[in-house]
């Protein structure tokens, strides 16, 4: 009897995690309070009343059902007027719901009250826009746009709405090339800002019922990076990258299950929904527990290349150029690499994009191509700039590395002719760099590397200086 009291026992609150139900997999929040069976295995008052109940009924004949390596029934007290049952034994089941499905408890309402993110604290978007620039380099107007849209997002989440004024959620779309630091920037942003960010391809996505990712699953990306914590995860934000990629498919009569659809079904989610998401897992099945995320407070920012939309907007640019005697412009715009900053919302309709979804991405704006003098800056300016990390590897084996101006832009040539914007430039540097970093440490009395112009365009060698006596030009093919 006494052991009985002992399982029935109410599980005490205690840890940060929602104790969920072993049956019905609901969490504490929604089924109430549990009943603890064993560490780590709870039930909700619900599923314990149901299964006394079909017992009680004689409906359900559990050793039928359970598989019988789990029974251990000589353990197992025979209950009266219940023939044939036994209970599982539970110590094979320890362990419970695995610690990535776990949702973490929300906060009691006194500490509610006070917001996540103090208005107060959040930065002024000139503060913001500074704290970008040490990362990210050029994408000027980018940085003010987006510096502006998240001040205003979270003095939105902030602000009380009891008084009428919504304010409009500042969703953003932005456009340009790729590499050019799209989702960099979004990673950085969401670093300073310290929220949750999930980053999603849109071209993985398609409407529900459908081979691929429910529209959803974005959600629930986001509430795995907020540590399955719900409040948190609620203040985040959610990067869709490759979103030309579901814009609306011309000349086809098949059902667009990943284009026009997933616009669609995105609409709700990014004006603001209640939605019920797994936890821990991206799907939705029997044995996920499950919550509820609303996403009125989620900025969601959209990016992706467009390609094509130059042509989109140069055509409109010209039609507006002809309108009176203009028509000698005609090719004005063909040489122009930032075409793209003259996007406007017709362009983007034009390209595919429903005006429904465009309506919910209301700060638009599209990033610059990088130039070569932006591709140098980028090799060397950013806080955690690529001649920066193996200057510092270097270091480590004492040897200080250096690189010529003159090396620096025959990278970004090179870099530019790939047309991946900055993510060529890794690539580059690492080829050359494997001879150094695994040829100097050969040489303990090596002090300096200098990367010349001429080993960068494997003409030459770097520059070595042993320590204590003037530079040699080293051997070509890397000092070795
Ligand atoms: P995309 O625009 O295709 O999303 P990314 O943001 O992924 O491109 O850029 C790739 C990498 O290039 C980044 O991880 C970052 O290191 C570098 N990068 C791109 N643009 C910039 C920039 N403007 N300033 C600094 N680094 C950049």
């Amino acid at each position: 009897m006494s052991e009985n009291n002992n399982n029935e026992e109410l599980h005490k609150e205690s840890g940060e995690y929602e104790d969920v139900c072993y049956i019905c997999r609901r969490p504490e929040h929604t089924a109430g309070r549990m009943i603890r069976i064993q560490a780590g295995i709870c039930i909700c008052r619900d599923c314990m009343q149901k299964t006394f109940d079909s017992m009680n009924s004689g409906g359900i004949n559990f050793s039928d059902m359970l598989n019988m390596n789990n029974i251990n029934m000589e353990k197992m007290p025979k209950m009266p007027n219940m023939p044939n049952i036994s209970m599982i034994n539970l110590s094979d089941l320890a362990g419970g719901i695995p610690e990535r499905q776990k949702l973490k408890k929300k906060k009691p309402k006194e500490k509610k009250e006070a917001p996540v993110l103090d208005i107060h604290s959040i930065p002024a978007p000139h503060k913001i826009k500074e704290s970008l620039d040490d990362y990210v380099v050029g994408q000027e107007h980018a940085k003010k746009v987006m510096a502006v849209a998240v001040y205003n997002h979270y003095k939105r989440v902030m602000s009380d709405t009891d008084d009428g004024v919504e304010i409009e959620k500042s969703n953003m779309l932005m456009i340009g090339p790729t590499g050019c630091g799209k989702t960099y920037l979004v990673k950085t942003l969401a670093r300073l800002l310290d929220v949750p960010l999930a980053i999603t391809d849109a071209t993985s996505l398609t409407e529900a019922g459908y081979i691929g990712d429910d529209i959803e699953s974005v959600v629930s990306k986001l509430l795995a990076a907020a540590d399955n914590d719900v409040e948190r995860a609620e203040h985040g934000i959610i990067f869709i990258d490759e979103i030309d990629k579901i814009a609306k498919k011309r000349n086809t009569n098949q059902r667009d299950v990943s284009g026009e659809s997933v616009q669609q079904g995105m609409l709700k989610l990014l004006e603001g929904a209640e939605v019920e998401v797994p936890v821990g897992a991206s799907s939705k099945n029997a044995m996920v527990p499950m919550t509820t995320v609303d996403t009125r407070n989620i900025l969601f920012i959209c990016g992706g290349a467009f390609p094509e939309l130059e042509e989109i907007i140069k055509e409109r640019l010209n039609k507006e150029a002809s309108i009176g005697f203009q028509a000698d412009l005609k090719d004005k715009y063909d040489g122009d690499e930032n075409i793209l900053q003259q996007v406007a919302v017709e362009d983007v309709r034009k390209f595919g994009m429903i005006p429904e979804f465009l309506g919910r991405l209301p700060v638009m704006f599209a990033l610059e191509a990088l130039t070569e003098d932006m591709l140098v800056r980028i090799l060397a300016e950013p806080k955690n700039a690529i001649v920066r990390q193996y200057q510092k590897l270097l270091a480590m084996d004492e040897v200080k590395l250096m690189f010529e101006d003159e090396a620096l832009h025959a990278i970004a040539v090179k870099a530019k002719e790939k047309k991946v914007g900055a993510r060529a430039l890794r690539a580059i540097i690492e080829e050359f760099m494997l001879d150094i970093m695994y040829e100097i440490p050969k040489d303990d009395n090596i002090g300096t590397v200098t990367i010349t112009r001429d080993y960068v365009e494997k003409k030459g060698g770097p520059l070595i200086q042993m320590r204590g006596i003037p530079a040699l030009p080293g051997k070509a093919g890397a000092s070795g």
